[in-house]
């Protein structure tokens, strides 16, 4: 993207930024690092000044604008709402065109050429999780028709930490007798991460191949247990297929009393709002509906929910870029979860389970971490 570029589209946006500051508590990246160029403040001069020409790119500069995770917190608290996140996923564009973006996006821009997914494995492997199950049906999971696809996400497809997300809830859906199907190696990456990287328009061949796949499979449902993937498949694809996420299709489901608990889950549990799914897709009750309808679940709320949630330091791309900041925003999620007192932190979303689990364990930190998924499995029980 080309400074002219910049200004016609994000100059207006920008410019609404008083300076205030308002916007500098609720930034996680500022929490951590306690500068101004980690402030949403900061972000939005940077861009300002490049445009109106009174500074040039520098590469410092990635410094700043490759630390966000798109957590939109500052737009939360910002009076005239600034879109801080847009002007710095255009400012990573303009870097990219300049070389200077961190080098790591050229293995995951290269991945998603080559593999068609970020962790760069042959995509044939995609539905690999399978194999740690017990009775798979003949069909693995992978039909030519169905009702309802299910699109797995690179995340919870390759990562093993996350892997019981899908052999989660492919159990939940086949106990409510859904009619569903994968797309195995024909599930190409959503496109989320080249979005992040600044390099959203070599998406559009990912984009165009899913699209046609749910064409193909003529499913009238696309369910996503991810929220980044239901987030770009939301703002980015085109599809007469109703697109939900995995919590709002479960909620639907004990709705229509397909999905039973006959165990329940006899504990006190605290929810993370993951930001792609709540701020940034406004999906704030239905994960609240599930949890609440599941007998003997008491759910205790973490001080900042909903709207103000914090995020886990797993978005935007962060954890692949600065892993130590990533991980010490992940510290400050895990204190505010200690707080609450609950013995399970449950959330809706494998890159936060990744994140989250993924600092407890190496911090030594006796954490129980589960995704909504796993949670409504056991509760529903045999
Ligand atoms: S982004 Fe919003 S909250 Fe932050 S300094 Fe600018 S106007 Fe104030
Ligand atoms: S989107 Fe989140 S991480 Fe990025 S500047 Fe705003 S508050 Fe900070």
């Amino acid at each position: 993207m080309k400074r002219e570029e910049l200004k016609e589209q994000f100059y207006d946006e920008i410019a609404k930024c008083n300076r205030c500051g308002f916007c500098l508590p609720v930034c996680p990246v500022y929490a951590v690092k306690g500068t101004e160029w980690a402030t949403p403040r900061g972000r939005n001069a940077i861009i300002r000044a490049v445009i109106e020409g009174k500074i040039d790119w520098t590469p410092e500069m990635e410094g700043s604008l490759f630390r966000c995770t798109g957590c939109r917190a500052c737009t939360q608290a910002c009076l005239p709402s600034v879109e801080t996140n847009e002007g710095i996923l255009a400012g990573r564009m303009c870097l990219v065109d300049r070389s200077q973006y961190p080098k790591v996006m050229d293995r995951v821009a290269e991945a998603l050429e080559n593999d068609f997914n970020i962790s760069g494995d042959p995509n044939e492997e995609r539905s690999s999780w399978t194999e740690f199950m017990r009775d798979v049906p003949e069909h693995a999971y992978q039909k030519e028709t169905a009702q309802v696809i299910y699109f797995v996400g690179c995340v919870a497809a390759f990562f093993p930490l996350v892997q019981k997300i899908p052999q989660a809830f492919v159990q939940v859906l086949d106990k409510a007798e859904v009619d569903f199907t994968t797309l195995g190696g024909e599930e190409w990456c959503c496109g989320f991460p080249l979005i992040q990287a600044g390099m959203a328009e070599k998406m559009e061949k990912l984009v165009e191949h899913n699209q046609e796949k749910i064409r193909e499979v003529g499913a009238e449902t696309v369910v996503f247990a991810c929220p980044s993937c239901y987030h770009t498949w939301k703002e980015r694809y085109k599809t007469d297929a109703e697109l939900l996420h995995a919590t709002q299709f479960m909620e639907r489901l004990i709705d229509q009393e397909k999905i039973t608990f006959n165990n329940g889950f006899h504990k006190t549990v605290t929810y993370h709002d993951p930001c792609d799914l709540g701020r940034n897709s406004g999906i704030y009750e239905a994960p609240r509906d599930v949890l609440k309808r599941i007998p003997g679940l008491k759910l205790v709320e973490l001080e900042s929910n909903r709207e103000l949630a914090i995020c886990c330091g797993g978005g935007g791309d962060l954890e692949m870029i600065d892993p130590e900041l990533s991980a010490a925003i992940a510290q400050r999620k895990i204190e505010e979860i200690q707080r609450t007192g609950a013995e399970v932190v449950v959330t809706s979303c494998q890159q936060c389970v990744r994140t989250i689990a993924g600092t407890a364990r190496k911090r030594k930190i006796n954490l129980k971490v589960m995704d909504i998924t796993e949670l409504v499995l056991e509760a529903m029980g045999s």
